[in-house]
């Protein structure tokens, strides 16, 4: 099925079960709550974009799980080709929004339970395979707005989940029943979680045989007993309460939230991994990877988004001519095509891992998120450069709006004759919002894994041994130099990469 987005709003209006605070008072329609609106209208878009004309071949997809055309959002990608449709349909989804439209962490863990379950099935755990391939179909036949759940509460972080003082640090299986599990704990900053209608659970680090009870992952809908979500503050969120139009770009933005599971059951048929740690560390590399080469799409959609802006401050003001401010822009467009160019080539290089299983490039996944952990920040600094300290020292839109006021200001923020103070405010504020935003800087460090984690992996996936080897046959050393590069790990097992190399 592909759904509008009516439809989609339609389907988590009003949720009677649901359990969701912000800032203290529970709401129960995230459809018209003013601090949500703007995080649904974004998890709209992406309904939405199945059925505009610009987005509509992008957005939709051919599910061979159900036979049906489908949301791309909710497609397990069969070729390298899927993979860069990905990365285009989020730069333009940034363009429609201008903040997170927060429905890839669902997809992401969806193509990841199918590449692991497809590894346990080939250890002969077929139950798990059959589970998730029926929950796949449930999801792709409803067209349903997923939330992925990971990230843990963690506790004290130099400590394995069963050292943890809080046994609850950790999301953990209480109880096993012949029909289901019991389980307790956190996972926090989850991305969009109010505005879906199910989540998908999966464990955030490798473990260990110690840690078998935290080894866990499931769905469930967002509504299901004893689930509790707590929304983040933000920055601005406020200006948000105050319904103005400007101030708090009140049309689209995203929230994160802390989901508690208070000893929440879960069907037996929803549960993917139960104590199985022997496949945390590989769902966790496959999952970040795939979510990492997502954002050289959305990012960079963001970049355009205040590469717009400043650009058009700049004229507002007179300076666009001025070969610093062409120079700033310039700076912009090669910081932002360059997140993009790595999101493309993690997907066009990807990696097949089973039948119909394409995985991105770890290496150049990894190579995005850590570009996109660096350059927003130089991308928002340069926007603030071209736009000036107005950025920081605006007057509101309710002073724009006071008739004792609206002469002086319309006298006083105008710059060039053909645009208004209301350009220039409307301008200013999209910069504000949207380039020191959670979406474009906090989650950019931090979202899909911090940027220690991404060195981490270039190290392991990098073959040092076979530069040198290189090095040394140019320099005219003698070298073993086989052409036998480590180049694509992730096709040999652990013993057979460690046994080359010693
Ligand atoms: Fe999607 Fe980007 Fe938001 Fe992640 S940060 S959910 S990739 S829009
Ligand atoms: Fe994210």
């Amino acid at each position: 099925t592909v759904r509008t987005g009516e439809q989609y709003l339609e389907s988590i209006r009003n949720r009677s079960k649901v359990e969701i605070y912000v800032m203290g008072k529970e709401v129960k329609d995230v459809t018209t709550h003013p601090f949500l609106r703007p995080s649904v209208m974004s998890f709209k878009a992406t309904f939405d974009a199945a059925w505009q004309e610009d987005t509509k071949e992008l957005g939709r997809a051919w599910s061979p799980f159900i036979e049906e055309e489908i949301n791309r959002f909710n497609h397990i990608h069969r070729s390298p080709e899927d993979l860069a449709a990905k990365v285009k349909l989020l730069r333009k989804l940034s363009h429609k929004t201008g903040a997170c439209f927060q429905r890839c962490v669902g997809w992401d863990s969806l193509n990841t339970l199918n590449i692991v379950s497809n590894m346990m099935a080939a250890k002969g755990k077929r139950e798990m395979r059959d589970r998730f391939v029926e929950y796949l179909k449930f999801v792709q036949k409803r067209d349903l707005a997923l939330a992925g759940a990971m990230t843990d509460a963690k506790g004290v972080r130099n400590l394995k989940p069963s050292q943890q003082p809080n046994k609850n640090a950790y999301l953990r299986i209480t109880e096993v029943t012949k029909d289901g599990i019991y389980v307790s704990g956190a996972k926090a900053n989850i991305t969009g979680v109010a505005a879906t209608e199910e989540m998908v659970v999966l464990p955030t680090r490798a473990m260990g045989p110690e840690d078998k009870d935290y080894a866990v992952a499931f769905a469930l809908p967002t509504d299901t007993e004893g689930v509790k979500i707590v929304v983040g503050r933000q920055l601005n969120d406020s200006r948000r309460m105050e319904q103005g139009e400007i101030d708090a770009l009140p049309y689209f933005y995203n929230h994160e939230g802390l989901v508690i599971f208070d000893n929440v059951f879960v069907p037996m048929n929803r549960v993917f991994l139960a104590g199985d740690w022997e496949y945390t560390g590989t769902l966790v590399e496959i999952f970040s990877a795939y979510h990492r080469q997502g954002y050289g799409g959305c990012k960079a959609g963001l970049g355009d988004v205040i590469i717009g802006a400043s650009a058009d401050l700049a004229k507002q003001i007179g300076v666009e001519k001025a070969s610093h401010v062409q120079d700033k822009l310039t700076e912009m467009i090669f910081l932002t095509e360059t997140m993009y160019s790595a999101g493309i080539a993690a997907s066009l290089n990807a990696v097949k891992l089973c039948e119909g299983c394409w995985w991105v490039n770890p290496m150049h996944a990894n190579v995005t998120k850590h570009l996109v952990a660096k350059f927003p920040a130089q991308i928002a600094q340069l926007s603030i450069d071209i736009a000036g300290g107005i950025v920081g020292t605006a007057p509101s839109e309710w002073d724009l709006k006071n008739p004792k006021l609206r002469e002086y200001i319309s006298k006083y923020l105008q710059g060039v004759e053909d645009y208004t103070a209301e350009d220039r405010l409307r301008m200013v504020r999209l910069i504000e919002n949207v380039s020191m935003g959670v979406a474009f800087q906090i989650e950019s460090v931090h979202g899909a894994g911090s940027p220690a984690a991404q060195r981490i992996m270039f190290s392991r996936l990098y073959d040092l041994n076979y530069s040198q080897e290189v090095a040394k046959s140019l320099a005219g050393r003698k070298s073993e130099l086989k052409f036998t590069s480590k180049a694509e790990p992730w096709r040999e097992s652990q013993s057979e990469s460690e046994a080359r190399e010693s």
